[in-house]
């Protein structure tokens, strides 16, 4: 399913030789993202090209849970908060990159004030707790 114009498709084959990736399974990738919103900012990008949240449903659940959970595992693992963090996706037209990631930026209090803005619980940023419940609205 891989689009070959597509960015997050050629981080998550390995294709990027500038990108260095975190965490990589046969469902996802993690790595940094190029514009932090604080002192961390991982995103989890899966090799199946979805272009946004809009693309998922229930049966979905599972794998956000597990690129939530990667990312937990992987802020731990680097002495960074996890309570004090901040996981979600953006929503189209809203989103830079078409291709679906889930963002996690810690600490969240640190953020900078257009940050906070651009990441702010709305109608273009739903953090992961809203996504699943988005998900599970979902057939
Ligand atoms: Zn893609
Ligand atoms: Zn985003």
């Amino acid at each position: 399913m891989a689009d070959d114009n597509c960015v997050f498709c050629r981080i998550s084959e390995g294709l990027d030789s500038s990108t260095v990736l975190e965490v990589e399974n046969d469902e996802f990738v993690i790595f940094q993202d190029i514009k932090p919103a604080s002192q961390h900012h991982y995103l989890a990008v899966t090799k199946k090209h979805y272009a946004s949240l809009k693309d998922l449903n229930k049966s979905h659940d599972s794998l956000v849970s597990r690129m939530e959970i990667a990312l937990k595992d992987l802020l731990a693992s680097k002495g960074v908060s996890v309570d004090d963090a901040l996981f979600g996706f953006h929503l189209p037209p809203f989103i830079t990159v078409k291709h679906l990631h889930m963002h996690a930026i810690s600490p969240r209090t640190q953020m900078t004030f257009l940050s906070k803005l651009i990441f702010r619980p709305s109608v273009w940023f739903k953090p992961v707790d809203e996504a699943r419940f988005y998900l599970s609205q979902k057939e």
